[in-house]
């Protein structure tokens, strides 16, 4: 079996990780007993260098046509004047594929509590995903602006939570069986829809999983107060967008996560949660767990699970080592990160 997969390398840091995501992909797939071929296209600032636009005609269908789609990242000053900014490329892209769902997982890996903002025994046994509806809401709806008056509206339909409630409802049955929805029904007509039809589809699909809501609100604070009580967790477009941010330092570093945006086929879109981080790009300083995350979950939208698990497994041991970058304190660069990832993942294949 051999999987298409486009490379969107991107800005800053993002050519640095994409090797190292390229590398480990590509040592998983020979263990696993796949293949894949890249396409590698520029995207964002670079292809506004190389075409004058964040997204061309040609990298767009290559991503189409791909089984999936890795991204690093995209920005950094040297564009924030353009007339059209990278990360409108982005929006573009996630538009024309589809992907409506947003997954992004933080756990919190026991060897790194104590690198989380929060105390050790707050953090310890956190491990929430965050399923954010991404295509709708307010970010999408019907905007005006006068000298005195401003408005953005939201608006939800049903066909629109059903299908992101779906998504989360199946993560939830996938891991340990507990969906948090999350929504502002006191106050928001949205809400108010959003939560009978996730009530309906819990009732009447996923009698299995234990449903609970919860206002925006008060989900922000138990997140900081006990994030280990969370495990699937599902919102709309900017509750997400926020509590996706708060849960993402969590871990420790904004360089540790992953997320992955699908929509009801292939491809999905795959990058690590950061930025484009101009101030260490070049450097060989930033730290690629991210980006592996992300290509462990592009590994499963491709049902090579057991492959995802290889990759999980030898980012465990690198933890369990100490093996880090410098975010966490360690001394590793990114390429030595890449090349030690690639060594777990041979020492294990060689011990199983
Ligand atoms: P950022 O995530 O790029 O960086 C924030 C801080 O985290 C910086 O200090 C950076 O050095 C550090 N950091 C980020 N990733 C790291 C990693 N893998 N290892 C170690 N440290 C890491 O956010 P920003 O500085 O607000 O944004 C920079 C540019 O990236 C902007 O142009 C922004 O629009 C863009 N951006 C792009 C995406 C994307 O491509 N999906 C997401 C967020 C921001």
């Amino acid at each position: 079996m051999t999987y298409k997969i486009t490379l969107l390398p991107g800005d800053g840091i993002g050519p640095e990780i994409t090797q190292v995501a390229r590398a480990v992909l590509d040592h998983v797939a020979s263990l696993s007993g796949f293949s894949i071929k890249f396409t590698e296209c520029a995207f964002g600032g670079a292809s506004i260098d190389q075409y004058g636009e964040p997204l061309t005609e040609k990298t767009l269908k290559a991503c189409q046509s791909a089984d999936a789609v890795f991204l690093g990242a995209v920005g950094g000053p040297k564009w924030d004047h353009a007339p059209e900014r990278p990360e409108m490329g982005l929006l573009a892209l996630r538009k024309a594929l589809g992907v409506y769902a947003n997954l992004r997982p933080a756990a919190v890996h026991p060897a790194l509590a104590d690198k989380s903002p929060l105390r050790p025994d707050l953090v310890a046994g956190t491990d929430v995903l965050i399923v954010r509806e991404l295509t709708g809401g307010i970010y999408f709806g019907e905007r005006e602006r006068t000298e005195d008056k401003a408005s953005d509206k939201c608006t939800y339909t049903r066909a629109e939570i059903e299908r992101i409630a779906r998504v989360a409802f199946e993560q939830a049955r996938l891991r340990r069986g507990k969906l948090t929805s999350v929504d502002k029904a006191n106050v928001l007509e949205t809400s108010k829809l959003w939560r009978a039809v996730v009530t309906e589809m819990g009732q009447r699909d996923f009698p299995d999983i234990e449903l609970d809501h919860m206002y925006v609100d008060a989900a922000a604070m138990h997140m900081l107060r006990h994030p280990a009580s969370f495990d699937v967790m599902v919102t709309e477009n900017m509750f997400g967008d926020i509590l996706s941010d708060e849960a993402s330092m969590l871990p420790g570093s904004i360089g540790l996560l992953g997320s992955a945006s699908l929509g009801d086929q292939r491809p999905g879109l795959f990058e690590p949660i950061h930025g484009s981080a101009p101030d260490i790009a070049g450097q060989d300083k930033a730290n690629p767990f991210g980006a592996i995350e992300a290509a462990a979950q592009l590994l499963e939208s491709l049902d090579e699970i057991e492959a995802a698990k290889r990759v999980r497994a030898a980012v465990n041991a690198m933890h369990e080592a100490g093996e880090w970058t410098g975010d966490l304190g360690g001394s590793l660069t990114c390429s030595q990160a890449g090349v030690k990832l690639v060594e777990r993942l041979e020492s294990q294949a060689v011990a199983a």
